[in-house]
């Protein structure tokens, strides 16, 4: 057989002709039997059949052309995977090949933020243990840094379209892991399945969406979700979907029923009890705040126990749209904040401070932190209980947050926000002085104060144990639960 499949072949799996565009595409998605045909130095091989695309808005549609800076791109196909049973929804990621160059970059969209990475060769040394690594903790890649560990995870492909780099059998579990660096850099070490799927290595950043420019003239920055709504399955109210795309758990705000958003269905899981309190800012509610247009979405009451006693705090979920993404309000005794999500990479936690943008942030408390009730529309399938390690750091213009769940870190920056701002935001009169939750617990000051002492204690005992290596993580005790602020995808 020759070689150059980048005419015409016949594809194993039905016989349809088969055509390769990119030279760097090692495979595509057969249009008639919907099978990943990949191409080997030989031949081409039938590797599974793809499910039916799921429905995940992107303004960059197989088949677009345009110019990324100067240099003319086409997006060439698209793979869509998930968690592999694990909670959460699917995700896609796009493959942009630059036929000018032949270089090539995967391109994904999560709660506001666009990520392109390219295959990177492996470290001299390999990949560390996929078991080794926990999110929070550090990465050393031979050759290309230092990053923190965002998310250990397994996935599989579910669908895809169009022509792609290598690509995983469809429905084989492979491992993974999220990185990220101190300046926006992205990457992802895929560990294959450990048999036949090789390991892999995708290194990247962030990007500013507004360097691609589509021939069309359409923007990059915004995927075309509608804005829609789903009848609740038990009381049947209206409840207006704020991003469809990513909402996954809507608790109604008329009867209290869970339930879960796919395909734009939703399939309800039960009641859970009301919070005993009304949101200051009602669902639904849109603000213009610090420059932002933001819709009030969720409603989460959360608290945790010190020394017998037990504190609460209210947070609410924002969404500005798929450029500005998620941000929470959170409100404590009548003190309000603004949290914005940040990439786990750009904190360095080591010991009892942690480092922000070359400033220091020092250990102001860690909580072992519980949902107790909630109502709206959240990305993640958030349940009542649901628990994450969650430790401040105190430092110039606020805090810094860092959530530990048992597969995912999350970091956040929480700037004080004045009450009378957030009134005048939301067009809403002033919110009460000490707080709409009222008359729980004592003032948080002796919180904090008890639970550093504990922290020392605890930090003291860990040091004491590993001599000081290792070089991060504070005192990451994973438990179970979702991540909570922003972060994941
Ligand atoms: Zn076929
Ligand atoms: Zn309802």
């Amino acid at each position: 057989m020759s070689t150059p499949f980048d005419r015409a072949a016949a594809c194993p799996s039905c016989g349809a002709p088969i055509t390769f565009r990119f030279a760097g595409a090692m495979a595509q998605v057969c249009k008639h039997c919907k099978f990943v045909v990949a191409r080997t130095d030989r031949d081409l091989r039938a590797i599974g059949r793809v499910a039916d695309l799921v429905e995940i808005p992107t303004p960059l549609q197989v088949g677009a052309t345009g110019r990324w800076g100067n240099e003319p791109f086409v997006v060439d196909g698209r793979v869509q995977l998930d968690r592999a049973g694990a909670p959460g929804a699917p995700w896609q990621e796009i493959f942009i090949a630059f036929p000018s160059s032949g270089r090539w970059t995967w391109v994904a969209f999560a709660q506001g933020r666009w990520y392109a990475t390219s295959e990177a060769p492996l470290p001299l040394n390999g990949l560390p243990p996929w078991t080794s690594l926990r999110p929070g903790g550090r990465v050393h890649l031979e050759g290309h840094g230092v990053f923190t560990v965002v998310e250990v995870g397994r996935r599989r492909v579910i669908s895809a379209e169009g022509e792609m780099p290598y690509v995983a059998p469809p429905g084989v579990v492979t491992g993974f892991v999220d990185i990220a660096g101190p300046r926006g850099e992205f990457g992802t070490l895929d560990y294959g399945d450990g048999r036949t799927i090789p390991p892999k290595l995708y290194l990247g950043r962030q990007f500013d969406p507004a360097v691609m420019r589509l021939d069309t003239g359409a923007p990059v920055e915004v995927p075309s979700a509608q804005v829609t709504a789903v009848a609740c399955p038990n009381c049947g109210g209206n409840l207006p979907l704020a991003a469809p795309g990513t909402a996954e758990r809507i608790v109604c705000r008329y009867c209290g029923t869970a339930s879960d958003l796919s395909n734009g269905a939703l399939t309800a899981l039960g009641q859970v009890p009301r919070p005993p309190v009304a949101p200051y800012v009602p669902l639904g509610a849109e603000g213009q705040l610090r420059g932002m247009r933001v819709l009030c979405i969720g409603f989460v009451i959360r608290g945790c126990t010190v020394e017998g006693e037990r504190y609460r705090w209210r947070e609410y979920l924002l969404y500005g749209g798929p450029s500005v993404g998620y941000l929470w309000l959170m409100e404590e005794d009548g003190a309000w904040q603004l949290v914005t999500p940040l990439s786990p990479g750009e904190v360095q936690p080591m010991g009892l401070v942690a480092t922000y943008k070359g400033q220091t942030y020092t250990l102001k408390q860690g909580v072992q932190a519980e949902v107790e009730y909630v109502i709206g529309e959240f990305y993640w399938k958030v349940e009542i209980g649901e628990s994450v390690q969650a430790t401040e750091y105190q430092g110039p213009g606020g805090k810094i947050s860092v959530e530990q769940a048992p597969t995912e870190v999350s970091v956040s920056f929480c700037a004080p926000l004045p009450g009378k701002e957030l009134a005048a935001a939301f067009n809403l009169p002033p919110p009460p002085k000490a707080g709409i939750g009222g008359g729980e617990g004592t003032s948080s000051g002796t919180v904090v104060v008890i639970v550093v002492i504990v922290i020392v204690v605890i930090l003291l005992v860990a040091l004491s144990d590993c001599g000081g290596s290792g070089g991060g993580g504070v005192i990451f005790v994973p438990t179970g639960g979702s991540p909570s602020f922003g972060g994941g995808k």
